[in-house]
């Protein structure tokens, strides 16, 4: 482990995360690129006088790009700590029972898509956003609004604002690749990016022809509306009309949350969208409050990803465009 090896990583992670979220155009696998980024936290911990404010690893993700109208969240979108294999899940059970030994956990689908943010003012859809670097996304109202699944109203008085992932369904993705093969232009390499790319449209008629969905699985102000756990907050949103994804699960044993796991690792290739982990987050919202944050994700939840399933080279001979 050597600086220079430190250096070559931060150089490799800035390079992909700008093809990623600024190109929507990754040329790696999401594996490749977790398990340099594990790498260099690694390498950081172990020499904390090399870390770094501008490190890869202090990033939330995401740059804004300059054509579309900047939106600051009024609350930062954070991303989630990852975790890999059983042993990690274990870790992050002990450290939460130290402060609650009867801890209960929702298990929720990690949907491969992107982050959005939607702001209701009495009512009436007022704003969408996406998290861009978790202070500052884009707006992406006007292509938010194509997204038939998302209500254009809710019967709510005052402001609300509730969080989830638009994606492109397996089969809106296989048609869309079809047809531009057909007509010659290059193809998308995965859902996620093509999700991502729709939005990123200045001009939403390209939007509404691209049949994006959306899980709604977060609200921020929870507490506020009466709810005491995130399961009642997933039942309020889904009251208020809200899509929520049915395949939740609650259970106050890690290793039944490890059987949930492993049983959507075998059945994800049977959902029609593209999943890319399982989102274990505990469930009592007083106890998320307590538990708090760490610089750059909650301490009350964390991913596991899927193992990968990809090769690595594939993506390399995939030319797209937004
Ligand atoms: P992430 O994908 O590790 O997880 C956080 C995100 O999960 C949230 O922001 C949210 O959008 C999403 N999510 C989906 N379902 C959710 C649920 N039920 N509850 C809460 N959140 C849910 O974090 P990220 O910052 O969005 O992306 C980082 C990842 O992107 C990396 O780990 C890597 O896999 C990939 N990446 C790949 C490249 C590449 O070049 N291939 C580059 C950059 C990033």
């Amino acid at each position: 482990m050597t600086f220079e090896r430190l250096i070559e990583i931060k150089k490799l992670l800035n390079e992909y995360n700008y093809q990623y979220y600024v190109l929507d155009n990754p040329s790696v696998s999401d594996q490749e690129y977790d398990r340099l980024m594990q790498e260099l936290q690694a390498i950081e911990n172990q020499h904390p006088e090399w870390l770094t404010a501008d490190s890869p690893s202090q990033r939330v993700g995401g740059q804004v790009l300059d054509s579309f109208t900047k939106i600051t969240h009024e609350r930062m979108m954070l991303s989630l700590g990852n975790i890999f294999n059983e042993d990690e899940l274990m870790a992050f059970d002990e450290r939460v029972r130290e402060t609650y030994p009867n801890v209960e956990y929702v298990c929720e689908l990690k949907i491969d898509g992107l982050a959005v943010s939607l702001v209701y003012a009495d009512g009436r859809l007022d704003y969408a956003a996406t998290r861009g670097d978790g202070t500052v996304g884009e707006d992406i109202t006007h292509n938010v609004k194509t997204i038939k699944s998302i209500p254009l109203t809710i019967d709510y008085d005052g402001d609300f604002e509730v969080r989830g992932e638009i994606f492109m369904p397996k089969k809106s993705f296989n048609e869309l690749n079809e047809e531009r093969a057909k007509a010659g232009e290059a193809l998308f390499a995965n859902p996620r990016n093509a999700a991502a790319g729709s939005v990123r449209q200045l001009d939403s008629t390209i939007a509404a022809k691209r049949k994006l969905d959306a899980f709604l699985y977060m609200v921020p102000t929870a507490t506020e509306v009466g709810c005491t756990t995130h399961k009642e907050a997933l039942d309020y949103i889904k009251e208020l009309g809200f899509k929520t994804n049915p395949m939740t699960h609650v259970s106050s044993d890690i290793q039944d949350v490890w059987a949930f796991i492993q049983e959507m690792t075998e059945k994800r290739d049977t959902l029609p969208y593209e999943i890319d982990g399982i989102v274990i987050k505990v469930n009592n919202l007083e106890e998320q409050v307590r538990l708090g944050y760490t610089a750059k994700v909650p301490k009350w939840a964390i991913a596991y990803k899927f193992p990968a399933e990809e090769v690595v080279t594939k993506l390399k001979d995939i030319i797209f465009t937004i």
